[in-house]
């Protein structure tokens, strides 16, 4: 494996520094986290379970990794930190599933909580009204769903892959193709249970705590480590209608995405993806969908030309299958896709939503879903939409075969400008996310340099263009990056971060703050 192993040097130019010589000896600070009085345990000979995540290019050992048993055995460990004050370097990450891409959920030498450990106690669903469902933070979306269908509801926004804890996903935002509906998880969340830097117990909701609640929604895990949440449920549908099309203009293609996106009456989700130069990969997908005209699908041929494929999809019960084909062929008749290329399945809710996770056992047996993952997420005003599709997926992207590109459009008014969230200044803006798997021992177009010389030409364009873009699950090394990835709200973002997270104990694998020592 390819593996960076990151350096603290990485810190010098972040806030919060002030060099002393009083710090702790480590062998010191093991016995007193020992000493502690918790439900759960420490562990220090399986560090190495907690210096990796999905992305495979960043490790950080850490000192200790908590597993807890109650979420008093993490308000103990941060406090008991917390009062050691500048004397210990010792930083606190909460891992949720581990699927960050740049060590965000790694602490350097410091205490990594292993959030599972307090999943799997009840949840508590409660229907009525407004029905919702209490989780622990460390909780997987996929145990959610399983749960509450079982009492005939659902969570509203989802990420398209569920494998992911609550407390991981609420810490970014949380986007899939129901945000444009919906908004994204965080703007999905009725109340949170929150343990804060100096190690207090917090409950915060829009009404109690309002400050905390919002710092902690899309806070990258600064301000506190949410250990419990109650998540807005609806009733959940049993089928899915999955229809798949494609355009050859992006410009037909992006104008039927954003229709979609501001009618009212339209598919429950709404996502799409580009295909450069795949014509095997064209004929991979079809096979799982069924064209509408046989005949006129098989005489389709893609000539290499670069694809845009809108998703859709509608949720029903089998007693309205009449109903929902008559709308879907009317919200159809407002696109202009090519016509031969309608494919579409119907499948379960469960299938539909846990779609991701069968990509990812057909990866892990044929070993490739524990490589190096060079993601790049960017959220792009609709204004300049066309500027970036024109030159990336027209100049810089040569083919889509190291990983799926998606592009789908979202709206600012479904996200709460208070939560912590950053996001292009205009009411429409896309998600780009460049997928990318790298073959570690490639040195070719499917190796990882190659692969992160191309998200760098994508950055360095967006950044020369002047975009407005921002990126989603950010990762920067400079202060000054950080501050441009605020503008004008990093004033408030350190604000928060000395009112919640005084010492810099929480997340240090964002790398935005250093902890004073
Ligand atoms: P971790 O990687 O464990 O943690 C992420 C960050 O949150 C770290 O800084 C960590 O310290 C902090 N953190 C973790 N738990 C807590 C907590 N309880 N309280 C406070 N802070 C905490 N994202 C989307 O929005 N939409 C998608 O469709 C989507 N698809 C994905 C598909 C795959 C295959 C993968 C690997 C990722 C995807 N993501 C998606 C990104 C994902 O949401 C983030 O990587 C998320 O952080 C992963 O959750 P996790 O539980 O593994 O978090």
């Amino acid at each position: 494996l390819s593996c960076i192993t990151a350096r603290f040097n990485l810190f010098s130019n972040l806030p919060f520094i002030t060099l002393t010589a009083s710090h702790s000896d480590p062998s010191d600070i093991s016995s007193s986290l020992k000493s502690l009085s918790l439900d759960g345990h420490f562990s220090f000979d399986d560090i190495h379970k907690a210096a990796r995540d999905f992305g495979n290019r960043y490790q950080f050992f850490p000192m200790a990794i908590l597993h807890p048993k109650s979420v008093l055995d993490i308000a103990a460990t941060i406090n008991h930190i917390y009062r050691m004050g500048r004397r210990s370097e010792l930083t606190v990450a909460a891992r949720g599933h581990g699927h960050s891409l740049q060590g965000q959920a790694q602490a350097h030498q410091g205490v990594v909580v292993n959030m599972e450990s307090l999943r799997g106690l009840e949840m508590q669903i409660h229907a009525g009204k407004r029905p919702y469902v209490d989780v622990y933070g460390g909780e997987l979306w996929i145990n959610i769903l399983h749960e509450s269908l079982k009492h005939g509801f659902s969570p509203k926004s989802w990420t398209d892959y569920l494998h992911l804890t609550v407390g991981g996903t609420l810490s970014n935002a949380g986007i899939s193709g129901q945000a444009f509906r919906h908004g994204p998880q965080i703007s999905n969340v009725y109340q949170l249970e929150v343990v804060t830097g100096k190690g207090e117990v917090v409950n915060c909701s829009k009404k109690q705590n309002a400050d905390l609640f919002y710092s902690v929604l899309g806070g990258l895990g600064q301000f506190g480590i949410i250990t419990r949440a109650r998540i807005a449920l609806e009733p959940a549908p049993k089928m899915v209608k999955w229809i798949k099309v494609l355009y050859s203009d992006f410009s037909i293609f992006a104008s039927d995405q954003e229709h979609l996106i501001t009618t009212e009456k339209t598919f429950d989700y709404i996502e799409g993806f580009v295909l450069i130069n795949r014509t095997g990969i064209l004929n991979n997908w079809r096979s799982s969908f069924n064209p509408k005209d046989s005949l006129q699908a098989s005489q389709f041929n893609s000539e290499g030309r670069t694809l845009y494929c809108l998703e859709m999809a509608k949720n029903f019960n089998p007693d309205e299958t009449d109903l929902m084909n008559q709308e879907i062929e009317s919200f159809l008749s407002q696109l202009s896709y090519i016509p031969s290329t309608l494919f579409q399945s119907e499948v379960s809710y469960t299938e539909f939503l846990d779609r991701v996770h069968l990509s990812e056992i057909k990866l892990r047996s044929k070993g490739l879903w524990e490589v190096p993952h060079p993601w790049l997420n960017l959220l792009i005003p609709k204004s300049r939409i066309h500027d970036f599709a024109e030159e990336v997926f027209g100049n810089i992207l040569t083919d889509t075969s190291n990983g799926p590109v998606l592009i789908y459009p979202l709206r600012k008014s479904k996200w709460n400008s208070r939560t912590s969230a950053v996001t292009p200044g205009e009411e429409i803006f896309y998600l780009v996310a460049f997928l990318s798997s790298a073959l570690p021992s490639s040195t070719g177009t499917n190796g990882l340099e190659h692969i992160l010389t191309q998200n760098k030409r994508i950055l360095d364009f967006c950044r020369t263009a002047r975009l407005g873009m921002k990126q989603y699950l950010p990762h920067y090394t400079t202060q000054e990056e950080w501050r441009a990835h605020f503008g004008s709200r990093w004033e408030a973002f350190v604000q928060r971060k000395s009112t919640y997270d005084p010492l810099a104990i929480l997340a240090p694998g964002q790398r935005i703050f250093q902890k004073a020592v």
